[in-house]
């Protein structure tokens, strides 16, 4: 079944609850989606590549992109710029969906200019497990670490905006859960009413009552 608009999915959390592991997996199970790619100027972590997590740019660049009206919405997180380009929209006019991964202020934005947003916020299981799997990804250095486990308070307390709140215990019951939240929006009345009127149009067209294999 396919909508007339890309669903827009926003995906926030505390930094370390889940968020690229979840929306990596949804976009392995889920075909036609696409994943918004942000620029930061955070530098890259030693898995990440240029054009793929995101566009990494220098802060002069960046804010050349905001003078030029180049973002849909921006902010600053953990001491770092991050934004979505507005070309990301435009880029994903075809698909079925397109994934934000983006903090609580690039949620509002978003939702503030599409309110048909689905928004889904993720928690850790325990703060414990937050500070667990923030040390295991060893991506970050200890202030780093410290910093954004001080922000996940901050960023939990905006939780009253999402639509869904998902706690990411069990990986693979998570996974489902994500998955089921954007099969369950695409269903909605308002993004699949285009398809009964296809049929009515379909069925108009041969007389509306002869079955198609008797209408003449
Ligand atoms: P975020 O994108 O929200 O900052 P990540 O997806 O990078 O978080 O996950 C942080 C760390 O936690 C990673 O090392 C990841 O493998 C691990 N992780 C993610 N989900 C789970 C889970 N359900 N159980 C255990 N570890 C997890
Ligand atoms: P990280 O540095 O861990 O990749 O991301 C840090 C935080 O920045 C996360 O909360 C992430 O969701 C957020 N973020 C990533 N891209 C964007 C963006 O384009 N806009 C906003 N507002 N936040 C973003």
């Amino acid at each position: 079944m396919s909508s007339e608009e890309p669903l827009q999915l926003i995906v926030s959390s505390p930094s370390g609850a889940g968020k690229t592991t979840l929306t990596t997996r949804l976009l392995e199970l889920v075909p036609g989606l696409r994943f918004s790619i942000s620029h930061t100027t955070r530098k890259p972590r030693p898995n990440e590549q240029d054009g793929r997590e995101y566009h990494f740019v220098d802060r002069d660049s960046f804010v050349k992109l905001i003078r030029d009206e180049a973002f849909l919405e921006w902010a600053e997180v953990h001491g770092n710029l991050y934004g979505t380009a507005r070309a990301e929209i435009d880029r994903s006019s075809s698909a079925r969906g397109i994934i934000f991964d983006v903090d609580h202020q690039g949620a509002r934005q978003i939702k503030s200019s599409s309110p048909d947003a689905v928004a889904v916020f993720i928690l850790p299981p325990s703060m414990v497990d937050l500070e667990r799997r923030l040390r295991g990804r060893r991506s970050e250095d200890e202030a780093t670490i410290t910093r954004r486990f001080r922000a996940a308070l901050e960023e939990i307390a905006h939780y009253g905006m999402f639509d869904y709140v998902l706690v990411n215990d069990d990986l693979s019951e998570a996974t489902t859960r994500l998955v089921s939240i954007f099969r369950a929006e695409e269903c909605r009345r308002r993004r699949a009413a285009g398809w009964a009127e296809r049929l009515l149009a379909e069925g108009r067209g041969f007389g509306g009552t002869q079955p198609p294999s008797q209408s003449t």
